[in-house]
Parts: C-alpha cells; structure tokens; sequence
C-alpha cells in the first residue's frame, strides 16, 4: 500500500526503531509508548485489519503472535507479563490502518481494561 505509513516502516522507507524483521513481519518501538515496554508488531503484508484478513492470513497472524513471545523474552517481560491487544476499527481507536500487535509491559497494568 503505497501511503500507508507502517508498510514504509516494514519496507525501511521511514526511520523506526526496528528491533526484528524476517519476511513475515516487522516489531518495532511505539513512537509514543504507552508502557515501559511497547512494541508494534506488524504484518509485512498489508492487511487492515482483522476483519479484513483473507483466506491464508491465519499463518501469518500465528507468526505475530510468535514473535510477540519471543520479543517479551528478550525484553525481559515473559515472567512479570504483558498485554497483547490489537485495536480494530473506530470504536476501538484504530489509528493506523495496518494490522498491529500492540506489546506492552515492563509495570502493573490498569485492570479492567477498556
Ligand atoms: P492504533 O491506535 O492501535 O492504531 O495504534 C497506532 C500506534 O502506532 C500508536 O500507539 C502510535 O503511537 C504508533 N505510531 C504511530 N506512528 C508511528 C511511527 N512512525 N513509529 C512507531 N509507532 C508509531
Ligand atoms: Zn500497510
């Protein structure tokens, strides 16, 4: 998608603090972290968003949720914990139009949610 910012972030076309990438998908920093931890972590594919995936996307939303393991891990936050939440669409605030996983941890999270 030629104006989508997070696939010029996956395409290295705008600066981001990528901390992985394979052929898959992308994590990176939040530019305004919400958490002592916050990643993004985004399909290289431009998919909207969960309601628009496509027959075949199933394995690419696995290997999301794969990386966010093992980006916790490395962030130190695979014991203490972590939230995952992807914001679909306008009730949700969904900004950016570009399927991500939201990784956040690092302190005592607000409880309930929403
Ligand atoms: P959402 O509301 O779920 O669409 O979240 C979009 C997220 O993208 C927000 O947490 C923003 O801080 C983040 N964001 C926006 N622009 C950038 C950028 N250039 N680099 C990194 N994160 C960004
Ligand atoms: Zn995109």
């Amino acid at each position: 998608m030629k104006d989508c910012l997070f696939c010029k972030i996956s395409k290295r076309e705008i600066p981001s603090e990528i901390v992985y990438q394979d052929e898959i998908l992308t994590v990176f920093k939040d530019i305004n972290p919400a958490a002592p931890i916050h990643l993004l972590i985004i399909p290289n594919k431009h998919i909207v968003s969960v309601q628009e995936m496509e027959p075949g996307d199933e394995k690419i939303l696995g290997k999301l949720f794969s990386a966010a393991k093992k980006a916790a891990e490395e962030s130190g936050i695979s014991d203490s914990g972590y939230r995952l939440i992807i914001n679909n669409g306008p009730d949700a605030h969904q900004e950016i139009l570009h399927l991500h996983l939201h990784l956040m941890g690092g302190g005592k999270m607000k409880h309930p949610i929403g």
